[in-house]
């Protein structure tokens, strides 16, 4: 429902709270989400976290309670910048379509049904750890999720918070140019209400991977492209790309197949594998 609401015009806001602003001056000024900003559909701002520390030197990180490695980053200075933002509080912040995101390895993972989840809010704000991470409570009584891109470890939580804003932004209604595109990838259940205007020759994922997509030269240093793509038969491309999509999946990420209901054509698809 809210993305009615922002493709009549309200844009969507993301806050990123990081001690690098530099960082993202790269990943939000190109392609999508520089023409979103533009287009006025995202609001993007990034908060310097020294910003909020009080000291001389600017300190944002501690030593760990309870001995250990390395360096944590303090709450005051997180929860000040936070508050200052004017984010609904915890327990309404659903309601209120707003959500904050500390950026975590121990985090719930990060995927296209979150991005979806994430791309109705009406405001997001993500909060970049560093050193050994963020003091727990930020976790516990400020943010409303910890989110993970993935099972490995990064120094910082902005590659995270630059992947989150790239792939909630593509899905604001309005900032890609076809929009079916989006609902037709990698990853993305989408089951279509009303059919098309004419014949179709694309398929959905339906929450396996995309088809794979050739353009010309048909024929390149000998490489040619599957002949059914050029004999302009709508249902045998379709035909042609679910199959190669099952079969991408199974050898890629059997994993997905196990989440997705096949339909009984996919089935015999896949059992001619
Ligand atoms: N000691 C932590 C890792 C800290 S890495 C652990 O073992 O879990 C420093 C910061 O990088 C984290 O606070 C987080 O904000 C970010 N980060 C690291 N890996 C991440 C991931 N997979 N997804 C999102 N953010 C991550």
């Amino acid at each position: 429902m809210s993305s009615v609401v922002k493709a009549l015009g309200s844009a969507m806001k993301i806050d990123i709270v990081t001690i690098f602003p530099d960082f993202f001056r790269g990943p939000l000024d190109h392609g999508i989400i520089r023409r979103a900003r533009e287009a006025g559909l995202a609001t993007i701002e990034v908060h310097d976290l020294r910003a909020f520390a009080h000291d001389r030197h600017k300190t944002v990180d501690d030593r760990p309670f309870g001995g250990g490695e390395g360096m944590v980053l303090k709450p005051e200075p997180i929860f000040e910048c936070i508050e200052g933002l004017k984010v609904a509080r915890r327990e309404g912040r659903n309601e209120a379509r707003e959500s904050v995101v500390l950026l975590s390895a121990q985090g719930k993972r990060f995927d296209q049904r979150v991005a979806n989840e994430l791309a109705g809010m009406e405001r997001i704000v993500l909060i970049c750890g560093r050193y050994e991470g963020v003091d727990e409570r930020v976790g516990q009584y400020l943010a409303d999720r910890e989110l993970s891109i993935g099972d490995y470890v990064l120094s910082g939580g902005e590659l995270g918070a630059a992947v989150i804003v790239d792939c909630v932004t593509r899905l604001i209604p309005g900032a890609v140019g076809n929009q079916a595109s989006t609902q037709q990838e990698s990853f993305t259940t989408f089951s279509p209400t009303h059919a098309g205007d004419g014949p179709s020759s694309t398929c959905a994922s339906g929450g396996l991977l995309d088809y794979p997509h050739y353009t010309r030269p048909a024929d390149f240093r000998g490489m040619t492209v599957p002949e059914v793509l050029a004999s302009g038969n709508h249902e045998e491309i379709r035909h042609w790309r679910r199959r190669t999509a099952l079969e991408k999946t199974q050898r890629n990420r059997p994993d997905l197949l196990t989440q997705v209901v096949l339909s009984d054509e996919d089935k015999k698809l896949l059992g001619g594998f």
